[in-house]
């Protein structure tokens, strides 16, 4: 295909790569998306649940649909998508990888620099100072959990609807986004601001833009190539052009 040698060619040619990406890298390992049917949990729809009105609210019900989540989440494993980002780091280019995700398989699969900036779901914060955890716990043994510190509500360490991404991983994100040579958009819809606007960054810079998303995106116009395929198959054509390993 041809798409697929150019873009393998200019992987090869790129010196800084940002690989931005969103739930759709993560359909194929099982982790349902937002818009499709699977992600619906008893008869909420993730925007009534990953609110803090909705915490404020009942934190009890906000917290079991987490730990629902982190049950179906905690057994899955990296795709080909995934484990083709991880094996980019081989060829010498300076590779950050940008996610929306929560769900930790870009570190699963081996990607070193990774900028969350939806936060983590394997994360807790204690909503009265603030300190950060890692809690893998699968089910979670008290529902809501407490700060085992101050005992006030621990909440998962993710961004909700209306709030603000944190600003040093946002920062770090858009840096690596201006200074990128190379930026491939991995399953995301892009429609989430502000986070969506990433790839503009590289591309006014004078960066190449490479969409992989089976559906059109707002972004598909705008960008250099689009590879209407899913992310596991692209990862692997691409990893065969490359000679990589995956
Ligand atoms: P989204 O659900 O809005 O869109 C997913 C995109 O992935 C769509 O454009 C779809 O066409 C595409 N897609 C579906 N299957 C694909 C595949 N196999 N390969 C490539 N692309 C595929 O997700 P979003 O834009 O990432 O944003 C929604 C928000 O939901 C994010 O903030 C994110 O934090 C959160 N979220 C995260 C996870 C996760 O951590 N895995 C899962 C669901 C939602």
């Amino acid at each position: 295909m041809r798409e697929i040698k150019e873009i393998a060619k200019a992987i090869r040619e790129a010196e800084r790569i940002v690989v931005f990406t969103g739930a759709g890298i993560s359909a194929e390992s099982g982790v349902p998306t937002f818009r499709g049917k699977e992600g619906l949990w008893k008869r909420y729809r993730p925007e009534e649940l990953a609110t803090p009105q909705a915490f404020a609210r009942d934190p009890k019900l906000v917290w079991e649909w987490y730990n629902w989540r982190r049950e179906l989440i905690a057994p899955l494993q990296p795709n080909p998508g995934h484990r083709f980002v991880a094996a980019l780091e081989t060829l010498g280019a300076q590779v950050t990888v940008v996610t929306q995700n929560i769900d930790g398989l870009h570190k699963k699969a081996g990607s070193t620099v990774i900028e969350e900036v939806h936060g983590n779901i394997w994360q807790v914060r204690c909503t009265k100072e603030g300190t950060i955890t890692e809690n893998t716990q699968v089910p979670l043994p008290e529902i809501p959990p407490h700060c085992p510190e101050c005992g006030a509500l621990l909440r998962p360490n993710v961004v909700w609807f209306g709030e603000a991404l944190p600003q040093d991983v946002w920062m770090r994100a858009l840096d690596a986004a201006s200074k990128a040579d190379l930026m491939l958009v991995i399953g995301t819809s892009a429609v989430v601001y502000p986070a969506a606007g990433l790839p503009e960054n590289t591309l006014a810079a004078g960066g190449r833009v490479v969409e992989i998303n089976p559906d059109p995106t707002p972004l598909s116009g705008t960008v250099t190539w689009s590879l209407r395929m899913k992310a596991g198959e692209a990862g692997r054509a691409l990893a065969e052009e490359l000679g990589l390993n995956i």
